[in-house]
């Protein structure tokens, strides 16, 4: 099979597991975003800092020239750290409190992606007792799909996120009055690892058409912000390292019609750092059961969660052997029965000791582990660092 390839000597100086992130990569998946983006006018790119807001990746990210999109106090802070200017940070989220709510005034962010009536007369009131003006873009819940796992679908008119397209001009209305904020865009985001262009073809007509709605009504819209959601290949990560920024942008630059001056906001999160990551764990024992076997290696679902909290597929493979394959059923050491890596998958044949990589694990990995079980959480290293 083949493999990625990486520096095993440096990782058997490093307690397993532990996330490593090929920076090169990295890099070369920030030029290939900003070589697209700098041929369309007006589009800029916000990372969305809940893929992995490990400070060493953030840090090359923020070094390429990206904004960055947070849904949290908390990431407002990672980003500021990692060196974000504040007036390049949007911050969406359903549930913001008072104090996350105070802190991007007071930094002074780009905008509040707001969701919610009773969400804007907070920000309002908050931003008035701090003598501030803050900016607001409304989150339309556009009732588009997207063919992706039904968990991480957002823009159907079910899911909890955003303002009801019915509701658009009435809370347009209101934030007019409102002294404190100043309504400057729309946003949308319908979900994630979207592979099929159609699906953001389907928002770009339905934010056609509410333009042409806002349009009549004389609503001047400054900026649209059309989220994040492009997949990867995690079938094929040494195949298809860098996602098809071409096809994605060219998507929007062809279906959405943008009025004069108009500025286009992305928010990408797993498409810039997924492939750039992988979980690195050692083989603890193989076991030998009636029907199959185990390898039974040190990471977890407390390192890598996906695989348990909706069945995702992550590559593995054995980068320490190059004996024929053989069939194992790659788990973890936590007491819960969907600890488990991937079911009867071809590995070279493993040896207690041999190195394992989960690969594509750059995006929801390291910032999803937790400490069940009283483990610790895995390290994450760049390149440079090993
Ligand atoms: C999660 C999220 C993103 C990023 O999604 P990806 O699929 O990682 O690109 C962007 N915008 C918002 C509002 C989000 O919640």
């Amino acid at each position: 099979m083949i493999k990625g390839t990486f520096p095993i000597e440096q990782f058997q100086r490093v307690q397993t597991p532990f996330y490593y992130y090929d920076t090169d990569l990295l890099r070369d998946t920030l030029r290939a975003i900003n070589k697209e983006t700098e041929r369309h006018e007006g589009f800029s790119v916000h990372y969305a800092v809940k893929a992995n807001a490990n400070p060493k990746v953030l840090n090359v990210i923020c070094q390429a020239g990206l904004g960055a999109d947070c849904v949290s106090g908390g990431e407002i802070e990672a980003a500021l750290k990692a060196g974000f200017p504040s007036n390049k940070i949007v911050y969406a989220g359903v549930g913001k409190s008072d104090w996350e709510i105070n802190l991007g005034i007071d930094k002074d962010i780009f905008c509040f992606n707001v969701e919610s009536i009773s969400e804007l007369e907070v920000i309002d009131e908050l931003a008035g007792k701090r003598g501030k003006v803050a900016n607001v873009c409304f989150r339309i819940n556009p009732n588009v799909g997207a063919h992706t796992h039904a968990n991480i679908t957002t823009g159907l008119a079910e899911n909890k996120f955003g303002i009801a397209m019915n509701d658009m001009e009435d809370v347009i209305h209101e934030s007019a009055k409102m002294k404190n904020v100043r309504f400057i865009g729309l946003h949308f985001h319908i979900g994630s690892q979207i592979l099929d262009m159609g699906d953001f073809e389907a928002l770009c007509n339905r934010i056609n058409n509410l333009q042409d709605q806002l349009e009549r009504h004389r609503i001047k819209v400054e900026n649209i912000n059309v989220g994040g959601g492009l997949g990867i290949s995690y079938g094929h990560p040494n195949h298809l390292p860098i996602p098809d920024f071409k096809a994605y942008f060219d998507t929007y630059a062809k279906k959405l019609r943008l009025r004069h001056g108009q500025k286009l906001h992305f928010e990408l999160g797993r498409a810039v750092v997924a492939q750039c990551g992988s979980l690195i764990t050692k083989v603890l024992y193989v076991k030998t059961g009636a029907f199959k076997q185990f390898a039974i290696v040190d990471a977890g679902m407390t390192d890598l969660i996906r695989p348990a909290l909706y069945n995702a597929y992550h590559r593995i493979e054995n980068i320490s052997s190059d004996e024929p394959e053989e069939a194992y059923d790659v788990v973890g050491p936590i007491c819960e029965s969907s600890d488990v890596f991937g079911k009867a998958i071809d590995l070279n044949k493993c040896h207690r000791g041999d190195l394992i990589a989960l690969r594509s694990a750059g995006a929801y990995g390291e910032i999803m582990a937790s400490q069940y079980n009283c483990r610790k959480l895995p390290i994450g290293y760049i390149k440079e660092e090993l």
